[in-house]
């Protein structure tokens, strides 16, 4: 009976390792690609953290690994590209309303993709979209 416990032991510190290294070597790789591909990107510890990641819904406050602010369709691009990269889930985030908190991924540990930049309408006029308008999500 002692072994079996020793032995379950043993294993959930060895798990407990392996997970906390997995994580930090998760955010440590993210966080190389989103700077390597200078991707606005906020982390836990810069003053709008708390701003970028606060619930709508308080009772699922899920933390997310970081988030980034993208300011052009290449910077979303990116912050896909490089949660993939470094096997996050990714999560766009709008105006934040979800009741499931999904735009904080649902879950803690997810790349939140904060759209708030892109707040433009444009027409196009020209042939095929003939009067066309583009509205983006933050508008
Ligand atoms: C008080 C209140 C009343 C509501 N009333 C209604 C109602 O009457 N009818 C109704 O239908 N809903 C209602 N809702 C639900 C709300 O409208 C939806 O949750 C809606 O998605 C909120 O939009 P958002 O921009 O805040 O989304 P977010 O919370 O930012 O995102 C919601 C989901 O959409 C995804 N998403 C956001 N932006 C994008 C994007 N650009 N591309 C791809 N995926 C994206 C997110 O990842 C997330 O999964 C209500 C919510 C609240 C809080």
């Amino acid at each position: 009976m002692f072994r079996i416990m020793a032995a379950r032991s043993v294993f959930f510190y060895l798990m407990s390792g392996v997970l906390c290294y997995s994580a930090s070597h998760q955010q440590e790789t993210l966080q190389d690609c989103l700077l390597a591909k200078a991707v606005p990107t906020s982390l836990n510890s810069s003053s709008n953290w708390g701003a970028l990641t606060s619930a709508y819904n308080l009772r699922l406050p899920y933390t997310p690994i970081a988030v980034t602010l993208p300011a052009t369709p290449q910077h979303v691009s990116d912050s896909v590209t490089c949660a993939a990269t470094a096997g996050v889930k990714v999560q766009a985030r709008s105006g934040g309303h979800s009741y499931g908190s999904y735009s904080l991924g649902g879950k803690n540990g997810s790349l939140v993709v904060d759209l708030q930049k892109f707040n433009s309408i444009s027409l196009d006029k020209g042939e095929p979209h003939h009067g066309s308008p583009f509205i983006q999500t933050q508008t």
